[in-house]
């Protein structure tokens, strides 16, 4: 049995063919699947024969939800893994939309001293369809289309980009989830093979580089993964992105009170980024149980900000959706009494 949610348009036409059917099928059985949600063949407008070899290859691989918790601004989807394992979602309902952040591995390995998603070791990349089940359950779940995606919530993408990718190519496909690939942004720590890889890539969505300190000695003590990439490799590898795609990258900026949030901070990065075609996004810190910092005071943001704008740089302020229900920014963590988690 082959899980329908991990095969692209290519490859379901692929595994039609060894089936013996004509893979111009899957022009019939995708916009079911992804545009009607259904999960059952046999609604199709095909043979019997068709349907019976169909409901005995393919089965839906959604992954179960065991908790979903709700506020006004975001909801945190909490879902069972085949294997036993646990990850998360969060649907952000802004004004002009509903956007997904998706995780793409079990766990992280980067390591981020002030995220809570890193606390926990990877245990394995997700399959495509564990990335598309998420959004395919919460598509069923709010009934109505879902416009944009975050990839950006447990896990380190570029990890993972092959999976990613092929998740993305079903995320767009035209008569099932639409989604254009200007409303996709994928964040990284700043895997520098990983940048020119997407770059590279046919889908070259919208880039986020989770940044967070203006020079390498700051960023090693608080992002592991400096140790191995370099802030002069990432800017260079953001500037191919960008001039290839013809894109504006985003630079994450997370505000670590008396951390990374001095003038001085601020001067360093606005001369960093000024040459790049780029915009800072400042995201307020949120705490997890047992964090070691505190987020920046008000004025002391309204500084930093106040500097880059003086400096030319673009800045917007990541709005803070989701904090009430531990769904915002660096504290999705699969939770569900996994001994695993422990
Ligand atoms: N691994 C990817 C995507 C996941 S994190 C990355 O590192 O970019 C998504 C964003 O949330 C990143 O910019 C991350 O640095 C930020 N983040 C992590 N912990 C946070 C916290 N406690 N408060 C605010 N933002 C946080």
């Amino acid at each position: 049995m082959t899980d329908i949610y991990g095969l692209t348009p290519v490859k379901l036409a692929d595994r039609l063919t060894e089936l013996g059917e004509k893979p111009s099928r899957a022009g019939i059985i995708l916009p079911a699947v992804y545009g009607d949600l259904t999960t059952d063949f046999s609604a199709l407008p095909l043979r019997n024969e068709t349907i019976e070899k169909l409901s005995g290859n393919f089965f839906f691989g959604e992954p179960e939800c065991v908790k979903k918790l709700v506020s006004d601004t975001a909801d945190k989807y909490l879902f069972r893994l085949s294997d036993g394992n646990f990850i998360e979602s969060v649907l952000m309902k802004h004004e002009f939309g509903n956007n997904v952040c998706v995780s793409t591995q079990v766990g992280c390995n980067m390591g981020c001293r002030f995220c809570a998603s890193g606390r926990l070791r990877k245990i394995r990349d997700l399959t495509v369809s564990e990335m598309v089940g998420q959004i395919m359950h919460i598509r069923r779940d709010i009934g109505v289309k879902i416009n944009g995606l975050s990839i950006m919530g447990i896990g380190e993408p570029l990890e993972n980009l092959a999976n990613v990718l092929e998740f993305i190519e079903i995320a767009q496909y035209p008569k099932g989830f639409d989604i254009g690939i200007k409303h996709i942004t994928l964040s990284t720590c700043g895997i520098v093979t990983g940048i020119y890889e997407l770059a590279d890539s046919s889908s070259p969505v919208n880039l986020a580089v989770s940044l967070h300190a203006p020079d390498d000695e700051l960023r090693k003590t608080i992002m592991p993964t400096a140790n191995k990439y370099s802030i002069a490799e990432i800017i260079k590898a953001a500037i191919y992105y960008s001039e290839k795609n013809n894109r504006r990258i985003t630079f994450e900026y997370v505000m670590l009170d008396g951390v990374n949030d001095s003038d001085e901070c601020a001067g360093k990065l606005a001369a960093l980024l000024s040459p790049l075609n780029c915009y800072v996004n400042i995201i307020r810190y949120n705490p997890s149980d047992g964090s070691e910092f505190k987020c920046s005071p008000h004025e002391r943001i309204m500084g930093f900000y106040d500097i880059l704008k003086k400096n030319g740089i673009g800045v917007t302020m990541r709005r803070e959706l989701g904090a009430s229900v531990n769904a915002a920014c660096g504290q999705l963590r699969a939770e569900a009494g996994n001994t695993k988690y422990k």
